[in-house]
């Protein structure tokens, strides 16, 4: 009997657990390694857009998700510093026609929880926490890795090894003419605000963006309605200092009532400075591959990293499927088939954080813009992203 060919993943994200399951129903073994000893989680949310909801559809986890997400019915724009309405983009049913899945927001450890049990339940794959791949070599039989765990070394002989350990990737180093991690100068400040303390002005049933030349902030619900989840994104300080509400009432502390009373109700404000990694670069070597932030790690601006991290391990689950006995092909295949639409919302994620940060007379300009257009219209710009199906 021909034996079962082996995949060793490096990194237990959205993007690590999501190719697990995949690889696994594609007929592989997988051995999934997460550097921590827990599956954690920060405490922030996270928007599933159709292209990623139907992924995670085909692998049957829509039912446990959507039980833990919310639907919201729109999203509302408005100005960071007269709180005046922009635009209000159709989601709910009318978006849910116009791409075919719905638009959900969920708590990021509630989606980890659905794809970590699914994965525990999942015949062939066995989770390896507290270990963590250190290094690989390819070679012309194949690929040897490190794996570190206790202060122990090992070595493993995997018959192809993904590297979805994240934009801060060791393995991407490894790889030959790889991109580097890039500082953006901006952070992403997040907080979670329980629902009994949701001001006046913050209506719970949509994504509400707010824009300014300091930054935007948006909001949207989680844990069923139970809370609130806030990002607000602001360039970095030449002289920071103080805890993230300070920085806050610093920057967008003079915007309208209901912004300055949800910087009020924040409990406590985590920083996560954005990095990027350029989609140019090599994402393979021999029977290594990267995948999600590790390879393209992108500005949260189109709300698109966790979901280019969950469509790139549908489509190299296909690859790696189709071309069983050669490994390299499949993974070369899988890079050059990810990588123009990859590039192309990197783009639109960065082309975006100009539009969103304008300052007050471009800002007008883009506001007048936004209304002339409409909320459908602006929408329907984005079906590109949303209308993407594994399936070719
Ligand atoms: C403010 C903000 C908002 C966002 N909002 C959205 C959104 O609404 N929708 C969306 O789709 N995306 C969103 N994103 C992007 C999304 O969070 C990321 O793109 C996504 O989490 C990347 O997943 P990943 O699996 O590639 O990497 P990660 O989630 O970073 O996972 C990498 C894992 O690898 C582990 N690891 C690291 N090194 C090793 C090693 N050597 N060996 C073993 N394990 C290792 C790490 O511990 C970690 O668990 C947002 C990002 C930000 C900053």
């Amino acid at each position: 009997m021909e034996r079962t060919p082996t995949v060793a993943i490096a990194g237990a994200g959205i993007g690590g657990l999501t190719a697990a399951l995949l690889l696994a129903r594609a007929g592989f073994h997988i051995d999934l390694f997460e550097r921590h000893p827990a599956l954690t989680e920060a405490g922030a949310g996270i928007q599933i857009t159709p292209n990623a909801g139907r992924v995670l559809d085909g692998l049957g986890l829509d039912r446990a998700i959507a039980a833990k997400a919310s639907a919201p019915r729109a999203l509302l724009v408005r100005s960071g510093r007269s709180g005046r309405r922009i635009v209000t983009m159709p989601l709910g049913d009318t978006f849910e026609r116009g791409f075919g899945f719905p638009y959900r927001t969920i708590h990021r450890a509630d989606l980890q929880r659905v794809l970590a049990e699914a994965v525990a339940a999942e015949a062939g794959i066995d989770v390896h926490l507290g270990s963590a791949v250190a290094g690989f070599a390819t070679h012309e039989r194949g690929l040897t890795a490190i794996v570190e765990s206790g202060g122990r070394d090992r070595e493993i002989a995997p018959d192809a090894l993904i590297g979805a350990d994240g934009a801060r990737s060791d393995l991407r180093g490894l790889v030959p003419g790889a991109a580097e991690r890039r500082a953006s100068g901006r952070t992403a400040w997040r907080a979670l605000v329980p629902a009994a303390a949701l001001p006046a002005g913050i209506p719970p049933d949509v994504v509400g963006l707010w824009l300014g030349s300091a930054g935007h902030l948006v909001h949207y619900t989680v844990q069923n309605g139970e809370a609130l989840n806030v990002v607000v994104v602001v360039r970095d300080e030449a002289l920071s200092g103080g805890s993230g509400g300070d920085v806050l009432w610093r920057r967008i502390g003079n915007w309208a009532k209901p912004v300055q009373a949800l910087l009020g109700a924040a409990p406590a404000w985590q920083a996560w400075p954005i990095s990027t990694v350029d989609p140019s670069g090599a994402w393979t070597e021999g029977r290594f591959a990267l995948l999600g932030d590790a390879a393209h790690a992108m500005a949260p601006f189109v709300a698109q990293g966790g979901a280019m991290a969950i469509e790139d391990a549908a489509v190299l689950a296909r690859h790696l499927g189709a071309l069983r006995h050669d490994r390299a092909a499949a993974l070369a295949a899988y890079a050059a088939e990810r990588r123009p639409r990859v590039k192309r919302v990197w783009k639109t994620a960065e082309s975006t954080a100009d539009l969103y940060h304008m300052g007050l007379l471009t800002g007008a300009v883009r506001n007048a813009g936004m209304r002339f257009l409409g909320g459908r219209a602006l929408l329907n710009r984005y079906g590109w992203i949303y209308r993407w199906s594994a399936d070719r």
